[in-house]
C-alpha cells in the first residue's frame, strides 16, 4: 500500500467532525486494506506502531524532528523553529517547508506503508550515545522520499501528535461496516474491552470475520478493560436495587492496578493500561511466590501502608511510587499493600463470564498465605475485607468500619447469578458509596483540560484559570463544563504551562463543543479531579446539551481543584455527560426530599405547638 492512500484518509479525518462520516470513510477505507496491514494502518491511526498498552513510543522531541525537515527542506534550523514557534505543530511546519522544496526536486521514491514501518521501527529501535542523530536521519530519509501531506503524518506520528478525532468506538462502528453488521458491533466491543488492542480485533475481523472475533481469548498477553462502578445516593438505595442483598467491600483510596501473573514474570497494569511493575517490585514478586498456579489474571487496590500500627495511609503516600526515577528509595519509603478484589483469568480458565460469588471464592483460593502476615515481617498481599449485607443497619455499621479503617467509603457487589465482570463499561453490578456522598455534592468530577486564561495580578505570567471538559461517549466528543480557577498551589501553577504544552493546539481542538473563547487552546489530554457546590444549567457550556433544557449545558458552580492529577486516567475516562445528568438528576431529588423534609418538620413542629 501506497503511504499516501493512508495520509489521504487521514486528511480527510481530520475535515469532519462527524463521527457518522468518519466511520464511513473509514469502513471504505478498511475494504481496500489487506488483513495483514490493518493492523499497523490501526496503529498508525493513533500514532503508534503497537497497542497502545505497549510502552514502546516514538517520542521524537519536536525539536529534533525540525532539524530533520530542516535539512531535508534546505533551511535552517532557526526558520522551521519560527515557524513552529507561531504553528505549534511540527507537522504543519514539515508540510509547508517541504511543499515549497517540493517544487524544485526532480525525483523520488514514493513511500510505502511498509517502508514508512521500518523507517518508523528504527527510530523506535534507535540507541547507544548517537541516538538522536540515527533518528534525525531515519526521519530525514522518510522525509525525503514524502509528499507534504505525507510529512505532515510522518511529523505527528514521531512527535506524538497524532489527533485524527476518530476515537475507538468509531473505529469499531467502520470494523462493524467494513466486515460484518451492526448487530456483530457488541461483539467487537467486547473483543477490545478483552484484549486493549484494535489492531488485532481489525486484523482478526478482516481475516476471519466475527466468528474469529468471538474465539479471541482473555489472555495474560493483554490487559483487560475495567469494570467500573456507578453510584448511588443511599445505602438504602443501594439495598433496594440489589434486590435486598449484596456484598460490601471495604473501598480502598489507592493506586487500581491489574496483574498479569505467569510463572516467568508479572505485569502491573494501570487502568489506563500503562505499565507499572516497575513501581511496585514488591507487590509483583509477593504476586509471583504467591500464586498457586502457573498465570492468573486479578485486580486489586495498591495502597500505602503503615505496617507498624497496621493502618492504611492516604491515596498521597502511594503516589510517590508513581515516580519514573528513584524507585529503590520510593519502595523503602513507602511500603504498600495490594488489596484483591477480583479474578479475570485462572490457569486457562477465562472467570470474566462467571458470577461475582465465583471469583471472589476462586481468588480467596488462588493465592496461598494471602492476608496472614509471614513471621517476622508484614505481607504485601490482602485481599479487601468484605461482607454480606441484607439489612441497612447492617450495611451503615460496615460502611462505619470501613470509614473508621481510613477506608473512603464502601463498594457494593451484586451477587446474581448474572454478577459477570463486565470489562470497560460502568453498571449496577457495582455501586460505589462514599463518605463525600454525605457532603454537598454526590463525588468528585475527573475534567480534562482544553482550554486555559492568562492569569492577571499576583498570577499574571501563569495560566489563571482552566476550560474543563467533560466527555460525551455517545458522541466521541468533550463538552465545558466549568472555568476552574480555584484550589491551585503557587508550584502547581507554575509547572502548569510546561505540563500542557504538549497538548497545544492552534485553535479549538475538532472534538471539542466550546462557547467560552480561552486564551490558549489543548487537545485533551491532562485530567485533573474537580469538586463543586453544585450542577447548574448553564447558557455557556455545553456538555449535555439539551439533555436538561433545550439549549442549554450543565455547568459545575464554585469548582475547586482536589489536588489529584489523575495520570492513571486517559480524557476519555473523564466524567461522562450521561453522569453528570444523572449527578444533576440526584441533586435534584436531594433537594427535593429536603424541601419535603423540612416541610414535614415544619409540620410537625406546628402540631407540637397546637
Ligand atoms: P471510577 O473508577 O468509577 O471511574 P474513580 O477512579 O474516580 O472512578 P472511584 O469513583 O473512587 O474512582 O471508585 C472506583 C475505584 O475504587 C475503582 O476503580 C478502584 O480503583 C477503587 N476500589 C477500591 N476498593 C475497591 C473494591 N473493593 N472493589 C473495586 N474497586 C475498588
Amino acid at each position: 500500500m501506497q503511504f499516501s492512500a493512508l495520509a489521504e484518509v487521514f486528511d480527510r479525518l481530520e475535515q469532519t467532525n462527524s463521527r457518522l462520516e468518519m466511520a464511513e470513510i473509514l469502513a471504505a477505507f478498511f475494504r481496500t486494506v489487506e488483513p495483514t496491514e490493518l493492523r499497523a494502518v490501526i496503529y498508525l491511526s493513533s500514532g503508534r506502531l503497537h497497542p497502545e498498552f505497549d510502552p514502546r513510543e516514538l517520542g521524537m522531541a519536536d525539536k529534533l524532528a525540525l532539524k530533520a525537515i530542516a535539512s531535508v527542506a534546505g533551511c535552517s534550523d532557526k526558520k522551521a523553529e519560527e515557524l513552529w514557534i507561531k504553528k505549534g505543530d511540527p507537522g504543519t511546519v514539515a508540510e509547508q517547508l517541504i511543499a515549497k522544496k517540493k517544487q524544485m526536486t526532480l525525483f523520488s521514491e514514493p513511500l510505502t506503508l511498509t517502508s514508512v514501518i521500518s523507517g518508523l521501527t528504527a527510530i523506535e529501535g534507535a540507541a547507544g550515545r548517537d541516538s538522536q542523530d540515527k533518528k534525525m536521519k531515519h526521519l530525514a530519509r522518510m522525509l525525503h522520499d514524502a509528499t507534504p501531506l505525507e510529512a505532515r503524518y510522518l511529523c505527528r506520528i514521531v512527535t506524538g501528535r497524532m489527533r485524527l478525532g476518530a476515537g475507538t468506538m468509531t473505529v469499531l462502528d467502520a470494523l462493524a461496516a467494513a466486515f460484518a453488521t451492526k448487530e456483530d458491533r457488541p461483539d467487537l466491543e467486547r473483543a477490545f474491552n478483552i484484549t486493549c488492542d484494535l489492531g488485532l480485533v481489525a486484523e482478526t475481523v478482516a481475516a476471519g470475520g466475527v466468528a474469529a472475533v468471538q474465539a479471541i481469548p482473555v489472555s495474560v498477553a493483554n490487559p483487560i478493560k475495567v469494570m467500573l462502578a456507578e453510584r448511588l445516593r443511599s445505602l438504602d438505595d443501594i439495598l433496594l436495587r440489589m434486590d435486598g442483598k449484596c456484598a460490601l467491600e471495604y473501598k480502598y483510596d489507592g493506586i487500581r492496578v491489574q496483574a498479569h501473573i505467569t510463572k516467568t514474570g508479572v505485569k502491573l497494569y494501570s487502568r489506563r493500561q500503562e505499565d507499572l511493575s516497575p513501581n511496585f517490585p514488591d507487590i509483583t514478586a509477593a504476586l509471583q511466590r504467591q500464586l498457586r498456579g502457573k498465570e492468573a489474571i486479578i485486580e486489586g487496590e495498591c495502597v500505602a501502608y503503615n505496617p507498624e500500627d497496621d493502618t492504611l495511609l492516604p491515596f498521597q503516600n502511594v503516589t510517590h511510587r508513581r515516580k519514573k526515577h528513584g524507585m529503590d528509595q520510593a519502595v523503602s519509603d513507602v511500603p504498600v499493600k495490594i488489596f484483591m478484589f477480583d479474578l479475570l483469568l485462572l490457569d486457562g480458565v477465562d472467570y470474566t463470564m462467571r458470577p461475582y460469588p465465583e471469583r471472589r471464592m476462586t481468588l480467596e483460593k488462588a493465592f496461598a498465605a494471602a492476608g496472614k502476615a509471614p513471621a517476622g515481617g508484614y505481607d504485601h498481599l490482602d485481599y479487601t475485607v468484605r461482607t454480606i449485607v441484607d439489612n441497612t443497619v447492617a450495611a451503615q455499621k460496615f460502611f462505619d468500619e470501613a470509614i473508621g479503617a481510613k477506608c473512603e467509603g464502601v463498594m457494593a457487589k451484586s451477587l446474581s447469578p448474572e454478577s459477570i465482570y463486565r470489562a470497560g463499561s460502568r453498571g449496577f453490578l457495582w455501586i460505589k458509596y462514599k463518605k463525600d456522598y454525605t457532603q454537598a455534592l454526590v463525588d468528585s468530577f475527573d475534567l480534562t483540560v482544553v482550554g486555559a486564561f492568562y492569569g492577571m495580578g499576583k498570577r499574571a505570567g501563569v495560566y489563571g484559570a482552566l476550560l474543563m471538559a467533560a466527555y460525551d461517549t455517545d458522541t466521541g466528543r468533550w463538552g465545558t463544563t466549568c472555568k476552574l480557577g480555584t484550589g491551585f498551589d503557587d508550584a502547581f501553577l507554575a509547572a502548569l504551562p510546561g505540563r500542557l504544552e504538549h497538548y497545544r493546539a492552534e485553535s479549538k481542538p475538532s472534538a471539542v463543543d466550546a462557547e467560552m473563547m480561552p486564551d490558549v487552546w489543548f487537545e485533551p489530554g491532562l485530567v485533573l479531579e474537580v469538586t463543586a457546590a453544585d450542577i447548574s444549567i448553564s447558557p455557556i457550556h455545553t456538555i449535555a446539551a439539551g439533555a436538561v433544557k433545550e439549549g442549554a449545558g450543565l455547568g459545575l458552580r464554585f469548582p475547586r481543584f482536589t489536588g489529584r492529577v489523575r495520570d492513571d486516567k486517559s480524557p476519555e475516562e473523564c466524567t461522562t455527560a450521561a453522569e453528570i445528568v444523572e449527578l444533576y438528576r440526584l441533586q435534584e431529588e436531594r433537594d427535593t426530599d429536603s424541601v419535603e423534609a423540612q416541610e414535614r418538620d415544619a409540620d410537625s413542629d406546628n402540631e407540637t405547638n397546637k
